[in-house]
Parts: structure tokens; sequence; C-alpha cells
């Protein structure tokens, strides 16, 4: 059902309800009023109809005390006068007066005149009987015993009731004596009510109390009337109401019932009025209803159509980013703002959702596979726990106390077969270390697995289990593949036992040489206890220090200890004892003989559940070391006097040495003077400058200058050699390129050469940087290799310089294919003055200076010289310089 229909049910019910309601209300409330009113109103006509009767009755009163308190009535009782009669008791007198009676009835009862007269016909007719009946049976009425007791009221006779009036008839002054009785009466009969209905204006109706002769009508009102109801209203249809009062008589004796007819128009009008509101209430309603749903319709309807039209549109394409309208500032916008905010939410709400789904995707993925694998690990668990059964029995029986191997084997074959699937049809055998193993029912069948029992790697034996009787295949074979996992893990079980027990066998025979060696070892091993007693001592102990093993055990640690040791000693017990090895330690023990015992060792300690529970200590016997050692001490004491002395000597040679180049160059220098000018002055004579000589003559001369020239070569080198050992010559280093130098060298070079026709090989890496060198030393350097080369070479022999880069140096060869030296020249030949003997030194000459100066040379700028040769083929003279580092 739509929001629309339902509103308008909700609407139309509620004024359907309200209307009825409200018709109920002014049912009960607005008629009830009416007809109270219309009640009110019937009883004030019934009022006044009962005012109208007594209005007739007061004025017969009035009428009748004008009459009997009058003189001429006092006289007219006594007398009966005509007079009197004719004058007042006249036909005027009752039509005017409307009475129908007059009587005139003396103080002692008798009537005296009596008048009646019919007020329709006007003419005078005779006393009712029954009057007269019924004043003779009334006292009351008859005589007054006072002034005031006039009797007014109403009887009922047969024919008619009557109003009547009873006065005392007395003087004018209203004095007595009472002379009599003066009674009017008038029939209340149907002209003197329908005077009455005229008067009041009311539709008036008289009945006799008489239960058996009135209307049904009256008949029912009849028991609610009392003297506490006097008036009762009762509706006869819709269109008249009644009142009813009962009229009584003088005996206050009801006699008759008045019934006032009135027409229902207060009734009817409370009826319209009712009508009128309920329909104008329901015109009222009726357009309240559709202002109303119209209102509703384009304020809340129409727009909550609207929105659940976005919401519906939103849910149908999911799109989340999709807004309500928002129009206006009420509830309603409101509601489109809420709903977009709550849409907002829920679009973020959406994004995370979808990111948690995605996670929770991932997170179920790896829930399913955790699962799987758990699946997994608990069938592998139920399989495992065979294994384990089997481990388990295998470990029990491997730990048992004492168990060999083959014991072991044995027993591990044994329970083998229950592992597996067919424990009944199954037997096994285990081949170890050469011997095998079998449950009692073992046959060799075809349906068999196996696996190598391995010890490091090395098959040692076999471990295999048996159907004796085919059984169905399972994967490939009839063995499950957890039984021959099975099979291998026992196998490498057995392979770690093997491994163990042969462990034990070697621990404990390792145990046994370690007591052994310790018994026999050459040191001192003693364990002493925290109260200072010896647990153990070995042999060597013992015999060192002369005492017994019953001795040792009563022996405490103090009592062996020099006891000029025992204060440091008992320091470093305590050490050892708060858990710290002590090495090195050096005491002094006393043995039983009193021999004095210099050990020296180290001491550490056992503990048990981290509390110390002895010291183990290793001790040597260093009384003769230390013996040695004091000697030592003293030899090297005189050593170090010794060095000390060296070196001043050494001092004391170089100094020398030093004086020696000096003098060696001061002397050199005065020799080459001399020389010089023997060497001109020979070089003269011989070209015959002074005069002709002879053959004999220029022979001598050539030895002179040949000899002085050599002298003076050796001078020349001595004088180098010593300039450089002085410290006297300082190098001019500087960057050199070698190839430069080589090629500036090559001219001079090959003058050596030439002559011998030996040729000269050059050989530079490529790209060698320049050295770090003095150039004129190097030119030296080289020239001098270069000519030993030639020199040591025969006719036409090969030389060759080559230069290498080696790291951040440079290594110049010169290489020749000579007469090589020895080894055990290859030394000497850089000390001065060394020339070794051989033809071709002899035939060349030299000083045996040229090598020691290069190396002087070479050593001077950091670098190195050595020889590598061979004799008869020739040698190689290598050199270093260092290569210059910035290019
Ligand atoms: P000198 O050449 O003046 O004798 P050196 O000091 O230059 O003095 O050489 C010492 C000795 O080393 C030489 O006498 C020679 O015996 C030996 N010697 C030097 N160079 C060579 C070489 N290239 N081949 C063989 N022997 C050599």
């Amino acid at each position: 059902m739509t929001l629309r229909r339902k509103t308008l049910m909700t609407v139309g019910m509620v004024f359907m309800g309200l209307l009825i309601i409200l018709y109920f209300i002014s049912q009960t409330i607005l008629m009830r009023s009416f007809t109270q009113l219309e009640e009110q109103r019937t009883r004030q006509n019934v009022e006044q109809a009962l005012n109208a009767l007594s209005n007739d009755i007061i004025t017969m009163k009035t009428v009748s005390s004008d009459w009997a308190a009058w003189d001429d009535t006092y006289a007219f009782i006594e007398d009966v006068n005509q007079n009197y009669i004719q004058t007042n008791l006249v036909t005027g007198t009752f039509t005017e007066l409307r009475l129908n009676f007059m009587l005139f009835i003396n103080s002692s009862g008798q009537m005296v005149y009596s008048k009646a007269f019919d007020l329709h016909s006007e003419k005078e007719m005779a006393v009712p009987r029954n009057l007269l009946s019924y004043l003779a049976t009334s006292n009351l009425m008859v005589s007054h015993s006072d002034p005031q007791s006039i009797i007014t009221g109403i009887v009922l006779l047969p024919e008619n009731p009557m109003l009547i009036v009873s006065y005392p008839i007395l003087t004018s002054e209203e004095k007595g004596p009472i002379r009599g009785t003066l009674i009017i009466g008038r029939y209340l009969d149907a002209s003197e009510i329908e005077r009455l209905a005229e008067q009041t204006r009311l539709s008036l109706t008289i009945h006799r109390y008489d239960y058996s002769s009135i209307p049904s009508e009256f008949q029912a009102v009849l028991p609610s009337l009392s003297e506490k109801t006097p008036v009762l209203v009762r509706p006869l249809d819709e269109q008249s109401i009644a009142g009813y009062a009962l009229i009584r008589d003088v005996y206050n004796k009801p006699i008759l019932l008045l019934r006032v007819d009135m027409p229902r128009d207060i009734y009817a009008q409370g009826q319209d009025t009712v009508a009128y509101f309920i329909l104008s209430l329901l015109v009222v309603s009726v357009v309240l209803g559709v202002v109303m749903m119209l209102f509703l319709d384009k304020q809340v309807l129409f727009r909550l159509t609207q929105l659940s039209q976005g919401i519906g549109n939103i849910g149908v394409s999911g799109d989340l980013s999709v807004r309500l309208p928002e129009t206006g500032e009420d509830e309603l916008s409101n509601l489109g703002g809420t709903i977009n905010v709550m849409v907002e939410i829920l679009e973020q709400s959406s994004n995370m959702l979808k990111g948690k789904n995605e996670l929770l995707d991932a997170q179920n993925k790896d829930l399913w596979n955790e699962i799987t694998e758990r699946k997994q690990i608990e069938h592998d668990l139920v399989e495992r726990m065979k294994e384990l059964q089997v481990f388990y029995g295998v470990t029990r029986i491997a730990e048992k106390p004492g168990i060999t191997l083959d014991e072991l084997s044995q027993e591990v074959v044994n329970i083998l077969p229950a592992s597996w699937q067919y424990p009944e049809v199954t037997c096994a055998r285990i081949a170890i270390n050469g011997k095998e193993f079998e449950t009692e029912n073992y046959r060799d069948t075809e349906w068999k697995q196996s696996s190598d029992i391995k010890l490091h790697g090395e098959k040692i034996g076999i471990v295999e289990v048996s159907y004796l009787g085919k059984r169905p295949e399972i994967y490939e074979g009839p063995f499950l593949k957890e039984e021959r996992r099975l099979i291998d893990a026992v196998a490498a079980r057995l392979g770690r036992i093997t491994e163990s027990k042969r462990a034990e066998e070697a621990l404990q025979e390792s145990e046994e040489r370690y007591r052994d060696l310790f018994e026999n070892a050459n040191d001192l091993i003693q364990s002493v206890t925290l109260d200072g007693r010896f647990g153990y001592v070995n042999k060597e102990w013992r015999e060192m220090l002369g005492y017994s093993k019953e001795e040792v055990a009563s022996l405490r640690l103090w009592d062996i200890i020099h006891p000029d040791c025992i204060p440091h000693c008992r320091e470093l017990f305590q050490k050892v004892l708060s858990g710290e090895a002590v090495n090195n330690i050096e005491a002094v023990f006393v043995a039983k003989d009193g021999k004095l015992i210099t050990v020296e060792g180290n001491v550490n300690y056992r503990s048990e559940g981290g509390k110390v529970i002895s010291t183990r200590g290793i001790f040597r016997n260093v009384t003769e070391r230390k013996q040695m050692e004091r000697q030592l001490q003293e030899r090297n004491e005189q050593l170090i006097s010794q060095q000390q002395e060296l070196i001043e000597k050494t001092e004391e040679v170089e100094r020398a040495n030093r004086l020696k180049s000096e003098f060696l160059a001061n002397m050199s220098h005065e020799l080459r003077t001399p020389l010089n000018v023997i060497i001109g002055f020979s070089q003269l004579m011989a070209d015959e400058v002074p005069g002709k000589i002879n053959e004999e003559q220029r022979q001598c001369l050539s030895d002179v200058s040949d000899s002085s020239q050599h002298l003076l070569n050796l001078i020349n080198g001595v004088l180098d050699l010593s300039r450089i050992e002085s410290g006297k010559v300082e190098l001019q280093l500087g960057n050199v390129a070698l190839t430069e130098v080589i090629a500036s060298l090559t001219k001079t070079m090959m003058s050596i050469l030439a002559p011998r026709e030996q040729s000269l090989d050059i050989e530079v890496e490529g790209g060698l940087p320049p050295v770090r060198a003095d150039e004129g030393k190097l030119r030296q350097v080289l020239l001098n290799l270069v000519d030993n080369s030639s020199k040591f070479t025969p006719d036409e022999g090969k030389l060759k310089i080559e230069a290498v880069r080696d790291g951040d140096l440079c290594r110049v060869s010169v290489i020749d294919n000579g007469i090589g030296i020895n080894e055990e020249d290859q030394e000497r030949i850089f000390e001065p003055f060394c020339r070794l003997d051989n033809p071709l030194a002899r035939k060349r000459g030299g000083t045996g200076l040229g090598l020691a100066l290069v190396k002087q040379i070479v050593e001077q700028y950091g670098g190195q010289i050595w020889v590598e040769s061979e004799q008869g083929k020739g040698s190689r003279f290598t050199f270093t310089v260092p290569l210059s580092t910035n290019g």
C-alpha cells in the first residue's frame, strides 16, 4: 500500500472517528441539554398551568373574602333578607364571577341560602346533590372556628371536579363572631379547562385520579408521581412531549392528573442543530482533508517519492557517488541532506568494506590454505603417531643401559612389523656391521622395501621389511608412502644410534686415555676441594712431592705451599672460588723431604649449578728452568753491556770510516794533480815535443802513461766512492725520461761497442712515466753497467737494455751473453776492489770500484741493485729507480 493511500486512509479514518465521536458527544451533550431544556420548559408549563389553577382559586378566595367579610352578608346570614338576594345574588354575579354556586351556611350548620348556576346555559339550577352530600361529610368546609381558617382547593365530585372556597362570614372589618360559612364553587369542567388552556396558551388535559379509568399513557406515569416528584416529564413521541402533575384536594389527597402537551420544537431544534453541526463538521473535515492531502501530496508525498526514487536509483545503480536534491529548508530537505550524508558515509563504508572484503578474501584464501595444510598435517600426524611409536620403541631400546649395538638391532627388528599395515604378515631384517638380525618369521619375498643405514654418508647396513604374501598395490607398490618414509627414518635413526654408540665407545676410550694421560703426565695435576683438601693428584705430583696416595688424603693445600707464597696463593685461591680462572701462577711447593719445588701453572674451577665445587690446577716443575733463566738473565745482562760496547765501537768505526773517506778524498785530490802532470808530460814526451825518443823510450813512456791513467782512474773511483760514503755528494733529483737518457748515451755506448762489433738492443715499456733520479748519476750507472757487459762479453756479443714498470718503480736491466759470474761471486762483486779472475778481466783491466760505486748511487736514491747470472751464459744486472709520482 502506498504512503499516499495510507495517509489518505489514516486521515479519513481519523476524521471519521472524530466525526463519530463528535456526533456521539454532540448527541449526548447537546441533545441532553436540549432535552433538559425541553423538560425544563415542559415543567415550567406544567407549573404555569398549576399556577393558573391556583390563580383561579386565589381569585375565587378574593371573591369569597369580598362576600363573606361583608356586613351585608353578616346580616343576611341572620336575617336572610330578600333585598340582599335580589341585589347581590343575581345572574350577573354568577356569570361575572363565573361561579357555579354560592352556599350560605349559618354557624349552626344550616344552609340559609344556596344558589347554583349553569354557566353554559346561564340559567339557575339546583344545587348538585353530590356537593351537598360531600359538604355533609366535610365538617371542615362547613364550620370555621377561626376567622382565618379559610379553606380553598379542589374537591372531586362524581360529575366534575370543582374549585371551592369556604370562607367564615365576618363583618366588613373581618371580625367575628363567625356567623356562618360562605362556600363558593366553580366546576373545573371542559370549558374551564379550555379557558385555562387559552389563558396559559397551553394544551391542557385533566383526568381523574382513578387508575382504572385513565388512559394507558397516564397510567404509565402514575407510579412515578409523588409528593417528592410532583411534576414529571415524558416525551410522547418524536413530535410531542407531556408534563404531568398531580392535583390534590383540600385534604391533600390526589384527585386529578394534569397533563400539559407540548410540541417538541426545542428537541427538534436540538436535532437540527446537531445535524447542522455534524454536517458543517463533515464539510470542514472534507475541506481540511482535501487541503491536507494536497499539502501532503505536494510538500511531503511528492518529495518523499522523489527521495524514494533517488534512493531506489542509487540502490539499483549501486552508484554511491549520486546525491539526492536538497531543496528548501524543511525536515524533508534535512532528510535529503541526512540521506546524502548517510550515502556519503555509505560510500566511504562501502569503499572501506570493499577494501576489507578484499582483505577478507585474501585472509579467507590464507585460511583455506591453512585449513588444507592443517588437514594434511592431521593426516600426517596420524601417520607420524605410528612412526613415533616406532621411534619411541627404538629410543627406549637405545636408552637401555649397557645395551650393545647387536642387542639393540635385534630388539629393533622385532618391533618393526607392528607399524606396518599388515603386521601379521610382515617380517623384518637388519643387516649392520656385517651381522644380520631377523624376525622369527623372516623370509625373503619379492614384496619388500629397504633403506640403507649410513654413517657419515657411507653405507654400513640395511633395514628391510617384507610382506610374506602379495598385498594390494597402493601408490606404486604394496607399501604406504608413510611406510617408506618410516623405513628410511628407522635406517637413519639406526645410523645415528650406531654413531652415538661408537662415539660413546670413543668417549670411554678417550676418558681412559685422558685418565692415563693425566696419571702419566709430566706435569703436576691436582684438584682441591673448597676446604683445601686434595681430591685428586696425579702420579708425577705424588712422586715429585714424595707423598703416597694415603698421605695425600690427609694433606691440606697449605701443607705443601712455601710459607712465603701462602698469602699470595690464598688470594688466588679465593679468586678461583669466586669463579675466575687464574693463569700463569708461580708458586713454591715444599716436598715431604723439605725440597723446594718451583712450579708454574694454571688453576680453574669446576662448578655445578653455577656454584664452584672444586679447583683444578696443572703445574709444571720449573725449578731447573728458573735456574737457567736466572743464568740467562745474567748472560743477557752481560750481552747488553757487550752490545753497548759494540755500539760505541761501531760509532767509532763509522767515525774512523768517515775520517778515512775524508782523508781519501783529500788524498785523491792531492794525488790527481801530480798524476795529471805525469800523464801530460808522458804524452808530451811521446809526441817528441822535448826531443826525439827511441822505440824503447816510447814503450817506457807508454807504460808510464797507462799506469798513471790506471792510477788516476783508481783515484777517481776511490774519490767518488768516498765522497758518496762520506755523504758529500748530494743528488740533484728531478723527473727524468729514461728513453731520453738512453738515447743521449747511445753514441758513447756505441763507441765502446763498435770496435768489438757488439750489438745493443734497447727495449723500454711503452708509456713508461719519467723516473725520479739524478740524471747525471743515472747516466753514470747505465754507462758503467753497459761498459762492464761489453768488457765481459766476447767480440760480436749481444747486449740489451730493458726497462719495465714494477708498481711505482722502474726496473732497468743491462743484459749480456758474456762470460757470466758464478753464484758465490755474485754478492761479492758489489764490494769495492773486487775483481774476478778471468781472461777477459785480465785483458780489459779495471779498478774493481765500478759496481761498488753503482750500488752506492742506486741505494742513495732509494733503489736496489742485484745480479742474475750463469757462468758462460751471460749476466743480467738490474737496478730499480722510483717512478715520478707527478708524471
Ligand atoms: P772492474 O770492471 O773495474 O774490474 P767492477 O767493479 O766494475 O770493476 O767489476 C768488478 C768485477 O765484476 C769485474 O772485475 C768482473 O770480474 C765482474 N764483472 C762485472 N761485470 C761483469 C759482467 N757483465 N760479466 C762478467 N763479470 C762481470
